[in-house]
Parts: C-alpha cells; sequence; structure tokens
C-alpha cells in the first residue's frame, strides 16, 4: 500500500475521545520497547510519525493514527516491564478491556513479539485475551534481522508453539531495519480492510 497520508487524530485516554466516524481499525499490541513504534514508521515510511509511548511514567495512550484517510492504526500502550506499579497495570487493562470488548469498526490486530527471543508470558496473555474477543490476530515477529538465516524458520516455530497459534492466524517474520515482511504485513491488512 501507499501511505501518502498519515497523521495522528488524537490520543485517547477513555471511550468518549474515540473517533466516531465508523472506518475500519488495525490494532497494535507489543511489549514496550519490542519495535512497535519502528514496525509502524516502517510501514508508513515515516521516520518517527509513531513515537515509543511505553517509557516509565509517561501518559498511556491509545494513539489513533488515520491513513490515507481511509483507516486507523490505533497504537495500543506497550505492557511489560514499563508497567512498573499495580495501579499502573490495572489502569492499562481497564482501558484494554474498555477499547477490545466493544470496539465494532477493530478488523484486526498486529501483535509484535521479539522474534530472537521465546514470547513471554505477557506476549501469551496478551494473545489469549485477543483471542478471548475473537479478534483475529497477525503476529509480527520482528528484529529478523538480528537471527542468524538459518536459524529463522526455528525461531518462527517456536513463536507459533509457545503462542499456541490458531490455525486461522498468521506469523509474519519482519525486520524495521530491511523491510523483510512488509509487503505480506500490507497485503493481510489490507485483506481484513476490505
Ligand atoms: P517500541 O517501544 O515497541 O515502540 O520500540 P521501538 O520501535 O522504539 O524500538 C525499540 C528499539 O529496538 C529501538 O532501539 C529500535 O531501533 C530497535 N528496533 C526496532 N525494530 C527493529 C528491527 O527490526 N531490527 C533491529 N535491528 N532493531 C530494531
Amino acid at each position: 500500500m501507499k501511505v501518502t497520508d498519515a497523521e495522528i487524530v488524537i490520543s485517547a485516554v477513555s471511550k468518549k475521545q474515540y473517533p466516531n466516524e465508523g472506518v475500519p481499525e488495525i490494532a497494535l499490541a507489543g511489549r514496550s520497547n519490542v519495535g512497535k513504534s519502528s514496525f509502524i514508521n516502517k510501514l508508513i515510511n515515516r521516520k518517527s510519525l509513531a513515537r515509543t509511548s511505553s517509557k516509565p511514567g509517561k501518559t498511556q495512550t491509545l494513539n489513533f493514527y488515520k491513513i490515507n484517510g481511509s483507516f486507523y492504526f490505533v497504537d495500543v500502550p506497550g505492557y511489560g516491564y514499563a508497567m512498573v506499579s499495580k495501579k499502573e497495570r490495572e489502569k492499562w487493562g481497564k482501558m484494554m478491556e474498555e477499547y477490545f470488548q466493544t470496539r465494532e469498526t477493530l478488523k484486526a490486530v498486529l501483535l509484535i513479539t521479539d522474534v530472537r527471543h521465546e514470547p513471554t508470558r505477557d506476549d501469551v496473555q496478551m494473545y489469549d485475551f485477543l483471542k478471548y474477543y475473537e479478534l483475529p490476530v497477525i503476529v509480527i515477529a520482528t528484529k529478523l534481522d538480528k537471527v542468524p538465516k538459518n536459524k529463522r524458520a526455528q525461531h518462527i516455530k517456536r513463536t507459533k508453539q509457545t503462542l499456541q497459534i490458531d490455525s486461522n492466524d498468521v506469523v509474519i517474520p519482519f525486520s524495521s531495519e530491511t523491510g523483510e515482511g512488509k509487503d505480506e504485513a500490507w497485503a493481510l491488512i489490507r485483506s481484513f480492510l476490505k
């Protein structure tokens, strides 16, 4: 997909701030520092539209990016090590529930994982959470450039096994450095926007 226009429309903290024009949405979830911002920026050919929103102490928001005026990427706050306090974790959980449970325009979720490592318990929980809401999930196994070519298939297999991935869901090996996986990611995203 050729992205000609990408703009942040709103950083929402609650439901009443979500855009309401009814255009389709693709959400992006992932552990803090996994490479989610780099993934978004690579996909839309921008250096820094999406910023890391996962630094400890930063306000957690759902960031709605309108792409080509026709759909939204919704950047979900990162989970994992940045969530220092129990209170912060609870707030994050409520926000996720509010969004994933009721959002009718949400077509699919991109779950970003680090292909170098086995998915963490947080990754597995996030995947299970999304499946609980019966959402289609596309796993983006990023940082592929950091895994030697002859080990890649093994790493992808481990990602699928640890997540116990549904037969309808797809894992896309990806690198924000080299752009590998970009066309495949766009093709799948497009198929969910129809
Ligand atoms: P976020 O917190 O999930 O948004 O993570 P960022 O996109 O800010 O990335 C975290 C770090 O990983 C940064 O230093 C990026 O440069 C690096 N990074 C992200 N994606 C890749 C990738 O595909 N390959 C490599 N080598 N580094 C990456």
